[in-house]
């Protein structure tokens, strides 16, 4: 197991980075928003199971017909496999997230009573629901702490020197631990913005970012960027 966030040790140097990326991270995502168009935790679930291995954008554009067809988890539980494969199939893999999302629904009705929990160990039990998909269900829907650390994430920390760490675990433990719990979640939100906006995994827009001034790799040659980028797992299959 990893270490819990009291025992994991900060370096002063790269707390008052840490400090520092946060408070401009306010300042230039003053909401921290989540891109997958929800209407309920159920929904949020639902979205961002489809989303592994796949755009927000691309998501938006399946769940209207998906939640218009299956609005709760109750309507999606009794499913017919084949139809929520048909309507999620431009997402990719589609069998495995048509299987998650009925398993997941069944889930929620069976043993939470139709309410989608809140606790991070009765949401890892759902399928196709890992620590970072119950991250993102805590801070966005329950406003509780969660940092979910996603491909983004994992990639702006390791380039602004946050972290070496490469198991996105493990750098959520990292990370917690230079935030009071109650940044987590909107931290990891704004680093995602970043990522999507500024610093690219292949093509980091060094010239116009605004930690340029702070952060280790913006002086790198572009072949050290990508290595910092990290590798990409084929995980569609695991769960998020
Ligand atoms: S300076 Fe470059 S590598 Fe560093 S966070 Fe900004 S875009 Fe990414």
């Amino acid at each position: 197991m990893f270490a819990p966030v009291a025992a994991v040790k900060v370096n002063k140097k790269i707390a008052d980075r840490a400090t520092e990326v946060l408070k401009r991270l306010k300042v230039i995502y003053p909401e921290a928003i989540c891109e997958l168009t929800h209407e309920s935790a159920f929904q949020l679930l639902a979205a961002t199971i489809l989303s592994a291995q796949c755009t927000d954008a691309r998501v938006n554009m399946v769940t209207p017909a998906l939640f218009a067809e299956f609005p709760t988890a109750e309507t999606l539980s009794v499913a017919n496999v084949e139809r929520v494969e048909e309507l999620v199939r431009s997402t990719g893999f589609y069998q495995t997230k048509a299987k998650n999302l009925i398993g997941m629904a069944r889930g929620v009705v069976d043993r939470f009573g139709g309410e989608v929990p809140s606790a991070i160990e009765d949401l890892v039990t759902l399928p196709g629901v890992g620590r970072k998909t119950a991250n993102v269900l805590r801070s966005v829907v329950f406003d509780l702490p969660g940092l979910a650390v996603d491909t983004h994430v994992g990639r702006l920390s390791r380039r602004l020197g946050l972290t070496k760490e490469e198991d996105p675990v493990k750098v959520e433990y990292a990370l917690n631990a230079m935030f009071p719990p109650q940044d987590w979640g909107g931290f990891g939100l704004r680093l995602i913005l970043h990522g999507r906006r500024v610093c690219d995994a292949k093509k980091p827009q060094c010239q116009v970012c605004e930690f340029a001034d702070i952060c280790p790799s913006s002086e790198l040659p572009r072949s050290k960027m990508a290595k910092s980028a990290g590798s990409k797992k084929p995980a569609a299959k695991k769960a998020r």
